[in-house]
């Protein structure tokens, strides 16, 4: 009996755009400016040093961090608001939470850090569907491509893998990862595929918007 349904937040609920203009667009261009260089260039240099981390390591998602590392004067606060009119839910986000939330408990469970869950929550005014709310790496200090994360989580809301379920639109983080720890999960197929999605599709499950998921379930 499935009690919770837990979601991923960036590109499964809101539009991955706007961790992409606040990581893509809004440092680059300080850089740019601080540095005196043209913004494509600040943005490949920008781009090297994300990559030389990686979205597995924690350090990926601290944004202060970053923005400490390349001395940039602007606050992470000012960032975040600058583009939040980027903030936008994906096709069907509302009515499918207004439709769950009727059914089921359910929870957040995302990799951004706890600043950006909250603007976009706020933004959307999301936040009233939600029993819980985690950020994997602000809260746990972990990121989502651990099985640990998923087996935290039950403990957490005190249920066991096969009373959630789990959506995202990471294949491996959204959707190998809990499989492994017994969760059912679905990777939600985005437009814009991630990087690493070369990696083959077939056997997961998936669902191609967040309507069908109702089907599904
Ligand atoms: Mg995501």
């Amino acid at each position: 009996m499935k009690k919770i349904i837990s979601f991923d937040l960036d590109g499964t609920l809101v539009n991955a755009r706007y961790g992409d203009m606040v990581w893509n667009h809004g440092i680059p261009l300080e850089y740019s400016k601080k540095y005196n260089m043209s913004f494509d260039e600040a943005k490949g240099l920008i781009r090297k040093q994300y990559e030389s981390v990686g979205d597995a390591d924690l350090l990926w998602y601290e944004i202060d961090r970053w923005l400490d590392k390349f001395q940039l004067s602007v606050t992470s606060e000012e960032l975040l608001e600058r583009y939040e009119s980027q903030i936008e839910p994906v096709p069907y986000a509302q009515e499918v939470l207004e439709y769950l939330g009727q059914k089921y408990m359910l929870v957040i469970a995302s990799n951004a850090a706890r600043i950006f869950v909250d603007k976009e929550l706020d933004y959307t005014n999301f936040r009233r569907y939600f029993t819980r709310i985690i950020s994997a790496t602000s809260d746990c200090k972990m990121v989502k491509k651990e099985d640990r994360f998923y087996q935290w989580l039950c403990g957490e809301l005190q249920v066991s893998p096969d009373e959630i379920i789990h959506i995202g639109d990471h294949p491996v983080f959204d959707h190998d990862i809990p499989s492994r720890v017994g969760i059912e999960s679905y990777c939600l197929m985005s437009e814009q595929p991630h990087a690493d999605d070369s990696l083959d599709l077939d056997g997961r499950r998936t669902i191609t918007s967040l309507k069908e998921l109702l089907d599904r379930l």
